[in-house]
């Protein structure tokens, strides 16, 4: 795989969990990286940690829920480093229940965090896209956007929308070199599913062929290579990373 110099890239929810993994590996692949998240002490000890490490890094809060906070960032980073080549659309929460008991809060928070976050920073960076005549957006969703999952009806419909999202934008800016794909990770270990019970996760790994739980770094390889020249050619899918959870025909 060709390497990153050169290259910048936006990770939204990149201070821990799956988005720091990506924005650690693209960083050390040679990318200047945009750390994000709502805690600005956050974004500011990842920024400082990576380049102890001589990585170049840029951290900036924004909740990216806010169209005004993600326009505010995609102008700073491209006042920085002058353009962004990678957009990796991570940032997301969970807010559970039942539908009986669900609130209209949860709906929306889930909304407005997971799925219309998605529309802010695209459409902040657009511009800079066709300017590009080329770059990448990658959207996380998950294997509960294909397949649902009770309790969790706000944050299913809310990944289904990124397919939705991801295959439209994809065919709508395809014919200027930029490609859109989703990424649906299964079951990774970090602090949203870090409530999962023994017992839960005891039945989990039975249905999973590969048998385990997988890690951040399982995503953020398959990120590395969507982000890369080479994946050039591939736009419009959604990628699974789950251990062979869902296999879809
Ligand atoms: P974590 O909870 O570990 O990390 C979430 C990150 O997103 C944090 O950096 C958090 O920082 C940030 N974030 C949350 N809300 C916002 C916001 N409004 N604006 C900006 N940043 C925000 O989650 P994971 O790493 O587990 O998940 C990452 C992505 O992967 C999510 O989209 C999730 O839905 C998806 N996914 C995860 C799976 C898993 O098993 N872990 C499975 C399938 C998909 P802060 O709260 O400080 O803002």
């Amino acid at each position: 795989m060709s390497d990153y110099q050169g290259k910048v890239a936006i990770i939204t929810g990149s201070t821990r969990g799956i988005g720091y993994q990506i924005a650690l590996n693209l960083a050390e692949l040679g990318a200047k990286v945009v750390v994000s998240s709502r805690n600005a002490e956050d974004c500011q000890r990842i920024q400082q940690e990576f380049e102890s490490k001589g990585l170049t890094s840029l951290g900036i809060a924004a909740d990216v829920s806010s169209m005004e906070d993600c326009k505010a960032l995609c102008n700073t980073v491209i006042e920085t480093f002058g353009k962004v080549d990678i957009l990796v659309n991570n940032a997301g929460i969970t807010k559970d229940n039942l539908m009986m008991r669900m609130k209209e809060d949860q709906w929306d928070d889930i909304m407005n965090i997971n799925l219309k976050s998605v529309f802010n920073m695209s459409q902040a960076l657009l511009r800079n896209f066709l300017k590009l005549q080329g770059g990448r957006i990658i959207n996380i969703t998950s294997i509960v956007g294909q397949i649902g999952n009770a309790g969790q009806a706000n944050y299913a419909a809310s990944k289904a929308g990124i397919i939705g999202f991801t295959k439209s934008l994809a065919r709508e800016i395809g014919s200027r070199g930029i490609t859109v794909n989703a990424v649906a990770p299964g079951y990774i270990a970090t602090d949203m599913t870090d409530t999962i019970t023994e017992d839960s996760k005891e039945k989990l790994f039975k249905q999973i062929p590969l048998g385990r739980i997988g890690e951040p770094q399982d995503v953020a390889n398959l990120v590395a290579f969507l982000g890369s020249e080479e994946a050039g050619y591939i736009t419009g899918q959604v990628l699974n990373v789950d251990g062979g959870l869902v296999m879809q025909g």
